[in-house]
This record gives structure tokens, C-alpha cells and sequence, in this order.
């Protein structure tokens, strides 16, 4: 089975549902996709108070007020913020007040302590203050019935912010998705352990836990199963009960020990399809088990997996969690190296990229074999070459993924 790029994507998302919302509490929330319209409860401010640290005076009585002829109350009370003092400001009196404390009965306006010498028992009071001013009033930034946020927003600092104000405790978002990472392989070993003949390290188990966790995914990193079929099997059977999501690497090419693809082909529930890409050619995603968990098996070569990630993976995160798009949106840039690219499959060329006046500009770095890890560190984009691109001229126009971008 051959597909296009857009093909086996359009497969992957037909099949991942949203995760059903619930409950969480606000710092729970951080980062998830509200699912509900959120209505203040209460007003913002709830009461009349001041914006500065002063005095609430009747203005009325600080009429030619100045720095020559400054004029002198007497200061009757004071009102901290999280009081409430039962004090009026009666004509030719005044009340010391601190922000964020509730206006007295009978001020009409707070001056602020600078344009005063401080006094406790009288204060002088060299300039009169306009008519309400540094008053906030109550209901002036939210009503009650007000529609703070939307759902489908994702929840930020700002968002958490107005929640927290208006006395949220908790909101229904769309719960982080359970991601069981597993990678295949009889030449795996543990990074901390010492290899022997033939052996390397498990790069790929780390790379896809690292990436599904920075997308918003909650990862069980299972690490390494040998090229057994029963042990795949077990270890998938076994972990489906925790899981949204599951990611393989390895296993999934044509060698005599690309077992992945062997066992999970019996389910009859996954497809493994050859897409049109590089890296990233063979492809396996279906569904396991009674509640159609998506698993995706990925290539073994570092890079495959990881851009297979990118590319399938990371939209089908963004669906589950509910965040649109789901698809990365791609930028505009010039290529600043030539490279030729191949018929037919959409390539995905490791860049590093940079943003100056004339927009982004990228250099492709190390080579294109998929195996090559010391140029994916240094990469901080993709170059997207279309299908039916052969060769990229340096100083042409490209489609650029940016990879640290948060969402995309
Ligand atoms: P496979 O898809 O299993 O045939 O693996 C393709 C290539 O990727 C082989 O050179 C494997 O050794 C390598 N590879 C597979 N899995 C991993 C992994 N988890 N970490 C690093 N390299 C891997
Ligand atoms: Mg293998």
C-alpha cells in the first residue's frame, strides 16, 4: 500500500476522537484546551476602592489647592486593604487609605500620598484631584454574566488569571492524552549501561517520550522490547490499559526481523503503508484492542521517527487534546543551500533557521541519512520540499517547519 503525506495524515486524524473533558483544577489546566464558556460570577472589582495609597477626600473641599497654598484636613481614620471600616468622610474631614482598600461613605476621590506630606493626625494636601479619580469603581473590568473566556481557548498564564479572579477553582478542559512509548529492537540497550558487540543505545524512546511530553502528552517511556513477537505483543496488551496513544519505533521495514509489522498485521486493525516521504517511509497506524487505543509504529531510523512525529504524530496530539489546528502551520523562508530532492515524495530536510530583516533564512545541516542524530541537534526546522520538487536551488523560496515553536 503506497500513500501521500497527506493521505496516511488524513487516515490518522479520520480515526483519533478528542478526549472527553473533565474537571481539573487551574494549575491542572495549565496549557489545556478549555471546554466551556466561562461566565463570571461576580463582579470585578466586587467594590468601590482605591488605586493608590493616599487619602479619600470630598475633592469639593481641595478646591485652590497648590504647592504655595497647600490646604490642611484632618485625617479622621484609615483603611487597610482587607478591611472594612465602618468610616464616613463627612465635608472638610479625610480617611489615609491603601490601595486596594474599600471606599469609605462620603469620599468622592483619593489623592495620592505623593502630592502630600503623609501626616496621620492632618495631612496638607497640595493639589485638588479630579472628580473620582484614582477610584476603581466596582463592576468597571468584569459584570457579573460576563462571558470571560470561550471554549477551545488554550489555558496560559492570562487565561488562569481571570479564571483565579472571578473565583474559579476549577474548569473543564480536555485531559492530558496517555502516551505508552515503546521501542523495538534486539541491538537496543539502556543509555547508563555499558554496550557490547553490535548493541547501541535506545536514542528513540527518549527522543519520542521527550517530544509527545513537550506537546502536552502524559508519557510512560516503557523502553526497550526485543525483536520477539510474543514480548511486543505482551508488552502492547499489557500497556493499552493506561493508554490514549501508542508510539513504537523499529521493526516496521522489510528485514527478517522487522517483527513489529509482522505480529500487529494479524490484529487486521492497523494498516502499514508505505508513504511518499524521507525520511519516514514505512509507516504503521491503526488501532488496538477493545477501546481502539491509535498506535502508531514508527521506523527505526532516529530521524525517521522523529520527523514521522512531527509530521503524524504530533497532529493527532493536538486532536486528541483538542487544540486547533491541528495541522503545523508552515512559515515562508529562503533556502541558503542548494539540494537536490527526490521524485515523488515530500523531504523533510533538517535546517537550522534564523529570523533577520529579510524574513527566515535556512541552512540545511549534516547529511540526509536518517541515522545521522549529531545534525538533528542542531536543527531547529524542517525545509518541506514538495512531491514534485527534484531540486532546490540555494536562495529559492521554501516552506519552513519550526520546530521550538510551542504550537504551529
Ligand atoms: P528498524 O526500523 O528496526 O529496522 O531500525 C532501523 C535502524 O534504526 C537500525 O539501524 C536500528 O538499529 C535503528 N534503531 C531502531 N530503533 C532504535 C532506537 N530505539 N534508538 C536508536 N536507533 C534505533
Ligand atoms: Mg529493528
Amino acid at each position: 500500500m503506497r500513500r501521500s503525506v497527506d493521505e496516511h495524515l488524513d487516515v490518522v486524524l479520520g480515526r483519533v476522537r478528542a478526549l472527553p473533558p473533565f474537571e481539573q483544577s487551574l494549575m491542572e489546566a495549565l496549557g489545556l484546551v478549555l471546554c466551556e464558556d466561562v461566565v463570571s460570577g461576580v463582579n470585578l472589582p466586587g467594590f468601590d476602592n482605591s488605586a493608590m495609597d493616599g487619602y479619600a477626600v470630598q475633592m469639593a473641599d481641595l478646591a485652590g489647592a497648590s504647592q504655595e497654598e497647600p490646604i490642611t484636613l484632618p485625617v479622621v481614620g484609615e483603611i487597610a486593604a482587607g478591611r472594612s471600616e465602618p468610616i464616613v468622610v463627612t465635608a472638610g474631614t479625610c480617611v489615609r487609605i491603601m490601595t486596594g482598600a474599600p471606599m469609605p461613605r462620603g469620599a468622592d476621590s483619593v489623592v495620592p500620598v505623593e502630592w502630600t506630606d503623609g501626616g496621620a493626625a492632618h495631612v496638607r494636601i497640595a493639589q485638588q484631584p479630579a472628580l473620582g479619580a484614582s477610584v476603581r469603581r466596582f463592576g468597571e473590568d468584569l459584570k457579573a454574566g460576563d462571558k470571560v473566556l470561550e471554549a477551545d481557548t488554550v489555558l496560559g498564564p492570562r487565561q488562569v488569571a481571570v479564571l483565579a479572579a472571578v473565583g474559579r477553582a476549577r474548569v473543564r478542559v480536555r485531559p492530558r492524552p496517555r502516551v505508552v512509548v515503546v521501542s523495538t529492537g534486539a541491538e537496543l540497550r539502556e543509555p547508563g549501561t555499558r554496550l557490547g558487540d553490535g548493541q547501541i543505545y535506545d536514542s528513540n524512546s527518549y527522543t519520542l517520550a521527550a517530544a509527545a511530553r513537550q506537546a502536552g502528552a502524559v508519557v510512560y517511556r516503557v523502553g526497550i522490547v526485543d525483536d520477539d513477537p510474543k514480548k511486543i505483543m505482551d508488552t502492547l496488551s499489557d500497556q493499552l490499559v493506561r493508554a490514549d496513544l501508542v508510539i513504537t519505533s523499529g521493526g516496521v521495514s522489510k528485514g527478517v526481523y522487522d517483527v513489529v509489522k509482522e505480529v500487529l498485521t494479524k490484529l487486521g486493525t492497523i494498516d502499514f503503508p508505505e508513504v511518499a516521504m524521507q525520511p519516514g517511509k514505512p509507516q504503521g497506524f491503526g488501532v488496538m484492542g477493545d477501546d481502539e487505543v491509535p498506535i502508531f509504529t514508527l521506523p527505526g531510523n532516529p530521524v525517521s521517527a522523529y520527523v514521522s512525529f512531527e509530521v503524524f504524530v504530533r497532529p493527532a496530539l493536538r486532536k486528541l487534546m483538542g487544540q486547533m489546528p491541528y495541522r503545523r502551520t508552515p512559515v515562508q523562508g529562503i533556502s541558503l543551500d542548494g539540494f537536490n530532492s527526490p521524485a515523488g515524495r515530500r523531504q523533510f530536510v533538517r535546517a537550522a533557521a534564523t529570523s533577520g530583516d529579510e524574513g527566515w533564512m535556512a541552512s540545511t545541516v549534516g547529511g540526509h541519512g536518517s541515522h545521522l542524530l549529531g545534525g538533528l541537534s542542531r536543527a531547529n526546522a524542517l525545509i518541506v520540499v514538495p512531491e514534485d520538487v527534484t531540486a532546490v536551488r540555494a536562495g529559492e523560496r521554501v516552506e519552513l517547519w519550526l520546530l521550538d515553536e510551542e504550537t504551529g
